[in-house]
């Protein structure tokens, strides 16, 4: 059997790693990790690894406080921001019926920023 190329090798590695995570990372995250198992890894490397499983729609990738997370879920990302402290809280969506209407195309994932008035600013106001 041919020796693995170290391309091969890192790109297992981080797959690996990538499996690790139950929720969203970021890709210094993933970077951190996979380079205490490797320490010639490189941060580019990292990052396109994760542009190609994006391209391949296997990974997703949402911007929260000015973060790029990813995510194997296509669940989504979505933010209530509160107008009155500025509070951002995530809630979950799971019927997007209602968007896949209005899209010709295939949807992969989505995110959503919905704006308001948090709870606690509500009880404040009266
Ligand atoms: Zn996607
Ligand atoms: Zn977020
Ligand atoms: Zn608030």
């Amino acid at each position: 059997m041919a020796k693995l190329s170290r391309q091969t090798r890192q790109k297992h590695l981080l797959q690996e790693e990538l499996d690790k995570f139950t929720s969203f990372f970021t890709g210094e995250e993933l970077f951190e990790k996979a380079r205490k198992k490797d320490s010639k890894l490189g941060l580019a490397t990292v990052y396109r690894f994760l542009k190609d499983l994006r391209e391949k729609r296997v990974l997703h990738a949402y911007s929260c406080n000015r973060q790029m997370l990813h995510s194997t879920e296509e669940g989504g990302h979505c933010h209530f921001i509160c107008e009155q402290c500025g509070k951002t809280e995530h809630f979950h969506l799971n019927k997007i019926d209602f968007l896949k209407q209005g899209i010709k195309g295939d949807v992969c994932h989505f995110q959503l920023d919905v704006h308001g008035i948090c709870e606690a600013c509500k009880k404040h106001m009266v």
